[in-house]
């Protein structure tokens, strides 16, 4: 346990904190009105899908509307109160699910704040709430000139609550989508940073009519992405225009060829003949997913797209080199030949790309074996272990043997899915499933403390953690950005209103 840890936990047990717990939530109720489905002391634990040890969870809030959150700041704003931990709807699956990174912090739960503010589809952005799912605003784009770059997780997952975590889409990094943001900093105070639209035709000369995420000088949005600094009631979110025509190519290739096949897609990306995030899955994460074992080795998903003409261009330019090339065993179009319907992955990365959801419930059931809703109380066994690799032949595929390794050390295989960020960027997202029985959560777990030590010495660093790697932050940063990021959560949060989770 680290120090962090024990000192949550004694201030959990601690009596005169839990006197200012009491305290605190009385104020709490005198703002929000005293609804027990909404201010709950010492609530059951829910688990997660990972099973990560339940954090000591002294309460749980969850405010109706943007505007009681700072009243519930300002409660905790007192000495010996426990920090506060907020979540959006909570489906952080695979890196510790809606518990906080410690013992003892409450949870502040913000699904109720689910308001689309704006939606404007010809400037192409949407103000939204951390309660508003991917199916909820993707529903309103259905047919229209723009879309959401969705994530391949539930469609019930935040829009916002993603893109805090720097999570990513079919298309890109959610960091890309996100210019602006609202926060509550740990003094009550309501600040907005990044741009928003419509502060011009409010008479503040603050934004321009075209979004500029930076601002002038230092820029803030990220001061409050994978940070303790502030709680997010609102983001604005880039809406992408949606092309003409679009299309994914399927092109497999075996085992043996991984190393050139991948430098061969990279010559591609760099081409320009790829957009969005350029997928690999092994037969292994394939199936893990949902689709059925096919004749092993790798498929690759690449969408194009603009009008007729440049997509039909660009698929015959990739069926030209996939040839020259010689190292793919199978190409396939999706306009020609749609995926199979039992084909899981196929379709949800199909879909995704072109900004729906429509079939991403089946992947999580596939992957968790339960909808949403039931994914940390009875879904099947799942972690998540996310590093950055260069997109090189060579890296990919000692990346991948550092899997193979932790498969013959611990017994469990993991799974892995290539995405391409760019042309020089790999997400690589490992999955671990488990059975949540016996010694399954055990061995899963010394699957990934091996896959932090494996990656980490390799220099294959993960730039999302999960709730029981968080020291890592501390590990991999800086120690001059370390001590200024200390530096700034002191003179913004010198009372610890906000608990440091994962990152600080
Ligand atoms: C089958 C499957 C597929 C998946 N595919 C993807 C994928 O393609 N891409 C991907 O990125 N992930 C994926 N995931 C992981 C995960 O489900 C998503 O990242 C999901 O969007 C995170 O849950 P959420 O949106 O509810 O965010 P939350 O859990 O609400 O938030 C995530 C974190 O952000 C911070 N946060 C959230 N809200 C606030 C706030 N209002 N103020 C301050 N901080 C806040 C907190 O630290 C919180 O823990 C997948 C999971 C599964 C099981």
């Amino acid at each position: 346990m680290t120090e962090t840890v024990l000192a949550a936990s004694a201030a959990a047990a601690d009596p005169a904190s839990g006197l200012a717990l009491d305290d605190a939530l009385a104020a709490v109720r005198r703002a929000l009105g005293d609804d027990p489905e909404r201010i709950v002391r010492a609530p059951e634990p829910g688990g997660n899908v990972s099973d990560f040890a339940g954090r000591l969870l002294p309460a749980m809030i969850r405010p109706a509307h943007a505007g009681q959150v700072p009243d519930v700041v300002r409660a905790f704003a007192r000495p010996d109160a426990p920090p506060l931990h907020a979540v959006s709807t909570g489906r952080n699956w695979g890196l510790g699910s809606r518990e906080a990174a410690h013992d003892g912090a409450v949870r502040l739960e913000l699904d109720g704040l689910d308001r689309i503010r704006e939606l404007d589809v010809e400037a192409g952005h949407a103000v939204v709430e951390p309660g508003v799912t991917q199916l909820r605003l993707t529903s309103e784009l259905t047919g229209g000139p723009r879309m959401l770059n969705v994530t391949a997780s539930s469609g019930h997952s935040s829009v916002l609550g993603n893109a805090l975590d720097r999570g990513v889409g079919l298309r890109r990094q959610r960091t890309d989508d996100l210019v602006g943001l609202e926060v509550v900093l740990p003094d009550g105070e309501v600040i907005r940073v990044g741009w928003w639209p419509g502060a011009r035709s409010a008479g503040l000369p603050t934004a321009g009519l075209a979004p500029n995420p930076y601002g002038l000088g230092p820029s803030l949005l990220h001061l409050f992405t994978q940070s303790p600094f502030g709680i997010v009631t609102a983001g604005v979110v880039r809406l992408l225009p949606r092309p003409e025509a679009q299309r994914v190519l399927r092109l497999a290739f075996d085992r043996d060829r991984l190393a050139a096949a991948v430098d061969e897609l990279r010559h591609w990306h760099v081409q320009g003949l790829v957009h969005g995030v350029l997928k690999i899955y092994d037969t292994t994460s394939a199936t893990t997913y949902g689709t059925a074992g096919g004749p092993g080795g790798y498929l690759t998903h690449i969408a194009l797209g603009g009008t007729a003409a440049v997509a039909d261009a660009m698929t015959g330019e990739v069926r030209r080199r996939a040839d020259a090339s010689g190292l793919f065993t199978s190409f396939a179009r999706s306009d020609q030949e749609p995926p199979a319907a039992d084909d899981v992955v196929a379709r949800v990365v199909e879909h995704g790309y072109a900004g729906s959801v429509a079939h991403h419930e089946e992947m999580l059931r596939s992957a968790v074996g339960r909808d949403a809703e039931l994914v940390d109380g009875e879904g099947g066994g799942w972690i998540f272990f996310l590093p950055l690799v260069p997109f090189t032949g060579r890296d990919v595929t000692a990346a991948l043997r550092l899997l193979d390794q932790v498969h013959e050390e611990t017994g469990i295989r993991p799974g892995a899915t290539v995405n391409a960020l760019d042309a020089d960027v790999i997400d690589l997202v490992v999955s671990l499933r488990f059975p949540r029985e016996g010694t399954g959560p055990r061995q899963a777990h010394a699957a990934l403390d091996r896959l932090y030590e494996l990656f980490g010495a390799a220099g294959y660093l993960p730039y999302r953690l999960d709730v029981d790697h968080g020291d890592w932050a501390g590990r991999l940063t800086d120690p001059g950005a370390l001590a200024l990021t200390r530096r700034l959560r002191d003179a913004v949060d010198p009372h610890r209103v906000i608990a440091p989770g994962r990152y600080v």
